[in-house]
């Protein structure tokens, strides 16, 4: 396995790849829900590249940047045994050089101002900026990216949309730990006691989706089920929503296939996201 810090050294190792080069663009801290993406990309392209950079545009002054969990000896070792060709760790410097954070590429404000875009509205400009920064260095043919953040992946494929680039996006399924908790690695921040209170999160999703079959929910009584179920639980929600992502719009009346019910809660101080496929 290869690790670079430098973009230079990045682009010209890959530019000597005539082959598909798969991506998987990651904050680090990494956990099985980032190992099936490395998995995933592995059985689709025969070179995987993995980048970790915890990216600062994306957290607002209050956020939780400096908190975040960084363990980059770890991760190098699990990208090491999980078969992974090269793993790109930039700087701040060579991502933003010389403080010119200025983004190519702004978001459309009807998707990323919904949903985490509501309560961080400098998110997905900050995501939009570094994804198409590090897809400019590592030019993938394919990038991997999990429907844990189903908003992220909807904004970035319509980036892919607008600017012409020439990788495909691969959408790749949640991972849960073995009580249905999506993995994330800011689980790690959780107590025991919070954890137990985070397990409501799948349980209700997975309620709420027999109700919708049973009952034909529209989404007033969906998000009106999800809150009474997560206030319940001690759970502090941010959002409950009815999302279309193939319109990247929120649902006001009838579910239909394809929507999720979207939501993010504050367990502790921890924020969680999670979401589920309402129906089929
Ligand atoms: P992060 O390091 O949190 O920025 O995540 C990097 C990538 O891993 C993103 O595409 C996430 O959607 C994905 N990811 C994070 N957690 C999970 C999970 N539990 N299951 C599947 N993908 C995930």
């Amino acid at each position: 396995m290869i690790h670079l810090n430098a973009p230079l050294d990045c682009k010209k190792t890959l530019d000597l790849h005539s082959g598909a080069i798969g991506f998987v663009p990651t904050m680090g801290a990494l956990h099985e829900g980032h190992r099936s993406l490395i998995q995933y990309a592995k059985s689709i392209t025969p070179y995987v590249v993995v980048s970790i950079f915890v990216n600062p545009t994306q957290f607002a002054p209050h956020e939780d940047f400096d908190q975040y969990p960084r363990s980059l000896d770890t991760d190098l070792n699990q990208c090491r045994d999980w078969g992974v060709d090269m793993v790109f760790t930039p700087s701040e410097n060579d991502i933003y050089p010389n403080h010119d954070r200025h983004p190519n590429y702004k978001p459309h404000p009807a998707v990323s101002t919904i949903l985490c875009g509501k309560s961080r509205p400098h998110f997905f400009g900050g995501v939009c900026n570094v994804v198409e920064r590090l897809f400019s260095i590592v030019k993938p043919t394919h990038a991997f990216f999990g429907n844990k953040d189903l908003q992220q992946r909807v904004i970035i494929e319509q980036m892919v949309r607008d600017l012409n680039l020439n990788v495909t996006i691969v959408p790749c399924p949640i991972i849960r730990d073995e009580n249905g908790l999506a993995l994330s690695s800011r689980n790690q921040y959780l107590s025991k006691q919070d954890y137990q209170k985070a397990l409501a999160i799948p349980q209700a999703l997975n309620t709420l989706k027999l109700m919708i079959k049973e009952k034909q929910w529209n989404s007033f009584q969906a998000r009106q089920f999800m809150a009474a179920q997560l206030e319940a639980r001690g759970l502090r929600g941010d959002y409950v929503e009815i999302f279309r992502p193939t319109e990247s719009s929120l649902v006001n009346g009838d579910i239909e296939s394809g929507d999720y019910c979207c939501i993010a809660v504050y367990c502790g101080d921890v924020r969680l996201i999670d979401n589920l496929l309402l129906k089929d």
